[in-house]
């Protein structure tokens, strides 16, 4: 185990032109805890983790983040309003503007690394105005040892001033709120908000360039582990389908929850060295490891406490968004370092509240490549005002918001992978079984682990008519039976009730695939486009 204690010495940081700041450098995470709540930033929770609020912000800002278009960047991101170009002197202007902000202020300096494959490393020198959320970087990026330390050459800087307001008019943001990725300066430049979470899709989406265009490696918005014998899973899905619960499967070795890369040596790589777990209503019973990670160390955002420190897990009074940070040591059963092989299954993650789709079936290659370009999940409602009934939400490669280069790039490599690893492709279903969102609700966390583990353990390998049906909207091959799981949970059309009420919704869903994947029909061959749904 590396020593993370050593003894604070300090660095310069003029030449970020950061003047004459108290510079406070690798602090230790328990200094930074002590120091948020001396400075009244936090209160200390009765499990010991550190209780913050973000503030204005409880979530990523996606219409505010850029990136800046220069020779780099000019003709491989995808332009549009999910990568929106920044101008080059404008970013320096602003990033003078902060750099003044920040100098003769107490800041709070980091250096750490992203991507646990020694051969991808990426070392990053966090520069943040919190104690906490330093404390962050330091759950959530990889910790060099101090001889790594030593001769640390900073590659990526993230420069980080939440109290930073900038003016639209002037700086050329949407509104006071930035984050801004420079790939020539090599700056992340995050203002205005204290979300963490843009502390780290900023350097994912950095990651989700730099790795297929200069070192032929596929980023993948997913979290993986590993199973005695070496196998490894990877689960795909957008923000709340359950790549951080599932993942995290006492009889599996976990090797990162959200952000992964394949390499072309066979190997899957987390660029991360902590998880960012949501805990709306969790529970010791149904997710024992995330609950037992909730220690001094973690970092809970925008929960609320009772008057002896306890977490109110149901209480969304702040935001449904309530997380909590820890370094992946937290869990108990972990690869180290977090290195996995070649896949063996891949599952993508739904939430689908329309209640439609099957809770777990198998797909062909080219549904595999057309639900992965799709990225499909359903948003319901929650405080967002004016929504009252659930949406359809797509989402290419499962994190398009982190995505800069056109979405085909990622899909492309993804589908030569999956062949030349042989892979087997589950769909799972984590949403609404019985009814949509309203009459149905939402399945069993137990029969969700428990299809998995039947996935893992080869238990629905056998593919034939008598041990699979096919859904005639969707093509997807579902299981009769899965141990652990009542066969009625099986078929999302029997949970219903309701066949005609049933097919209704199936054919509307359907045609939201369809219309969605309209952008992308020119770039999809015809295995592709085969993988699409029936329409009536
Ligand atoms: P993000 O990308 O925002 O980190 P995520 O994919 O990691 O999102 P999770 O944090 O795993 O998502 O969230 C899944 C949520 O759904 C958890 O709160 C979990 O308790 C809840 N849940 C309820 N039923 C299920 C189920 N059957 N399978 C998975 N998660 C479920
Ligand atoms: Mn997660």
């Amino acid at each position: 185990m590396v020593d993370h204690t050593q003894a604070s010495n300090t660095i310069s940081l003029e030449s970020y032109g950061i003047k004459n700041a108290k510079v406070h450098y690798q602090l230790t995470p328990k200094q930074l805890h002590d120091i948020t709540i001396a400075k009244g930033q936090g209160v200390e929770a009765s499990s010991g983790a550190l209780a913050v609020n973000t503030g204005e912000f409880t979530g990523r800002s996606p219409k505010d983040r850029f990136i800046v278009k220069d020779s780099i960047t000019e003709d491989k991101v995808w332009w549009g309003n999910i990568n929106i170009p920044f101008e080059s002197d404008k970013f320096q202007k602003l990033y003078d503007k902060v750099v003044a902000y920040l100098s003769n202020k107490e800041v709070f300096v980091r250096d750490s690394y992203a991507c646990a494959d020694e051969k991808y490393k990426l070392n990053i020198r966090v520069i943040n105005e919190q104690p906490w959320m330093n404390m962050f970087a330091y759950n959530m990026f990889l910790r060099p040892t101090e001889d790594e330390l030593k001769n640390f050459t900073p590659e990526w800087t993230i420069v980080n001033a939440p109290g930073f307001m900038a003016d639209p008019e002037v700086d050329g943001t949407r509104q006071h709120n930035f984050a801004i990725l420079d790939f020539t300066r090599k700056i992340a430049l995050i203002g205005g908000t204290g979300y963490t979470g843009e502390i780290k899709k900023g350097i994912f989406s950095a990651l989700n360039f730099i790795l297929p265009v200069f070192k032929n490696t596929l980023p993948m918005h997913c979290s993986a582990n590993v199973g005695e014998d070496g196998d490894t899973a990877i689960f795909f899905g957008l923000s709340g389908t359950g790549k951080t619960t599932l993942s995290a499967d006492p009889a599996r070795k976990l090797i990162g929850d959200d952000e992964h890369g394949w390499t072309n040596e066979n190997t899957v790589f987390n660029f991360e060295g902590g998880c960012y777990a949501k805990v709306i209503n969790l529970s010791e019973e149904n997710e024992p490891d995330i609950f037992n990670a909730i220690k001094p160390g973690a970092i809970l955002e925008n929960v609320i406490l009772n008057d002896k420190g306890e977490v109110q897990f149901d209480d969304t009074s702040i935001t449904q968004n309530t997380r909590v940070s820890y370094p992946i040591y937290h869990i108990n059963n972990i690869q180290v370092p977090s290195i996995g092989k070649n896949p063996k299954n891949i599952f993508f993650l739904t939430a689908d509240a329309f209640g439609v789709l099957p809770p777990i079936s198998r797909l062909t290659p080219g549904q595999a490549a057309y639900h992965f370009i799709s990225g499909y999940t359903a948003k319901v409602a929650g405080t967002e005002a004016g929504i009252d009934e659930p949406l359809p939400s797509f989402s290419a490669c499962f994190g398009a918001p982190f995505m800069p280069l056109h979405p085909t790039k990622y899909a492309e490599m993804l589908s030569a992978k999956m062949k030349e690893a042989g892979v087997n492709v589950w769909l799972i279903n984590t949403g609404w079984t019985g009814g949509p969102y309203g009459i149905g609700s939402r399945i069993k966390l137990k029969y969700t682990r428990a299809m998995i583990s039947a996935a893992l353990k080869g238990d629905l390998d056998e593919v034939t008519d008598e041990t699979y049906r096919t859904h005639s909207v969707f093509g997807l091959k579902q299981p009769r039976t899965c141990p652990g799981v009542p066969d009625e949970v099986l078929s999302s059309r029997a949970t219903w009730n309701d066949d005609e009420g049933y097919y209704k919704a199936a054919y509307k869903l359907s045609e939201s695939f369809r219309e969605n994947f309209k952008k992308f029909e020119e770039f999809a061959n015809d295995e592709i486009l085969a993988g699409a749904p029936n329409v009536r």
